[in-house]
């Protein structure tokens, strides 16, 4: 097992039939020598920074209904919020003297923030701070809006595609919802001139070791800035609740195939990751992983947006948070980098 490591690390590539043993493999020595490759690969491209995002989390409304999620649209029980212009202005003051320089906004796909609201927003925050990144994750919306929201200046779009196989995805998603169009986004974005982050969940219900290799296949062609995966983690008040969550060991052994495949992506070592284990996010930093998102949200808003169950950093204020993760950081011989931290290999401007 050990030498399919080596393979991918020296190749940046395995055939689907070798993944799929390295993805499985329960070998404590692979697993210790893909995360030593992992951090080798990910030190030699960006050295020992992370990067900080700060996650302003805009609205829990949804107009979506993916089965997974717990603001998803038929959640009778979820507590719905929305954050006015003024109060995401707000946040990113803050995150800015906090050390912030990308802004991520991400919402449920709440019809209330049409381009006319939203793109006075991204405008004011461009002009305030010209230096920082602005980053949307907003879901699916049309060519004419993520123009328009590009030209008022956002800079990098999140939309994880999910999962790479019709079958799967179907599987996870209401019916009018589908992969075909979540790739159309993603493909649009990147044409606009986003730098794009696409990504799926590890361990969702019915996913198996070849909807894995999928979305690798996936990931191979739309050749994102960054990569978002973290565990799934069932919500109680979902259909899924009764489901097993994803593992640390499989969302890590991801982690460190995904640098060794990616050696310039942007990872994050995501809240899920740090949901279901106490060190999750310091093992992904170890594994490759080069990005955290500190949660710039207000905190009376924190446990309203309820992804999954018993997720962390809802108690405390931006800058607790933000010193949390900077301990964390440095625990595991890191530094935050206090810059946007665009992909070693974006040129803007450039399109695919
Ligand atoms: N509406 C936006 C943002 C979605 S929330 C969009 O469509 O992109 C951000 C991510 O949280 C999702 O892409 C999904 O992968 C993840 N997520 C949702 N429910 C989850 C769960 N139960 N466990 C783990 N991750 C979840």
């Amino acid at each position: 097992m050990t030498g399919l490591v080596e393979k991918l690390y020296e190749t940046g590539d395995l055939a689907d039939a070798e993944l799929k043993s390295l993805i499985e493999t329960g070998d404590e020595s692979a697993a210790d020598l893909l995360k030593k490759r992992a951090d080798e690969v990910r030190r030699r491209e960006y050295g020992d920074k992370v990067f900080l995002r700060g996650l302003i989390e805009i609205s829990s409304y949804c107009k979506n209904d993916c089965l997974y999620c717990g603001i998803r649209r038929s959640n009778k029980d979820a507590d719905r919020y929305r954050l006015t212009h003024e109060d995401i202005i707000n946040c990113c003051e803050n995150g800015y003297e906090l050390g912030f320089r990308t802004f991520v906004m991400q919402g449920g796909e709440d019809s209330y923030f049409t381009d006319e609201v939203m793109c006075p927003i991204i405008s004011e925050i461009r002009e305030k701070y010209p230096d920082c990144a602005i980053t949307l994750s907003l879901g699916e919306r049309s060519y004419e809006s993520y123009k328009k929201m590009k030209e008022a200046g956002a800079d990098r779009y999140l939309l994880r595609h999910e999962a790479a196989s019709d079958e799967l995805y179907q599987k996870l998603h209401p019916e009018e919802m589908s992969l075909a169009n979540r790739k159309e986004c993603l493909f649009t974005l990147k044409k606009l001139g986003y730098q794009v982050g696409a990504g799926f969940m590890v361990g969702a219900p019915y996913q198996t070791t070849e909807h894995l290799i999928a979305d690798l296949r996936f990931l191979q062609e739309l050749s994102p800035q960054m990569i978002g995966i973290g565990p799934f983690v069932p919500h109680h008040n979902t259909q899924f609740a009764a489901e097993k969550g994803g593992t640390l060991g499989l969302t890590l052994r991801l982690l460190g195939i995904l640098r060794l495949m990616f050696p310039k992506i942007l990872l994050p070592a995501t809240t899920a990751l740090g949901t279901i284990s106490p060190i999750g996010r310091e093992l992904g930093l170890q594994t490759g992983c080069n990005v955290v998102m500190p949660n710039l949200s207000p905190v009376r808003v924190r446990k309203k947006y309820d992804l999954y169950d018993n997720k962390i950093c809802t108690g405390e204020e931006a800058a607790e948070c933000r010193g949390c993760l900077q301990r964390r950081i440095e625990s595991v011989g890191f530094k935050v980098a206090a810059e946007r931290g665009d992909a070693i290999d974006f040129k803007q401007g450039e399109s695919k």
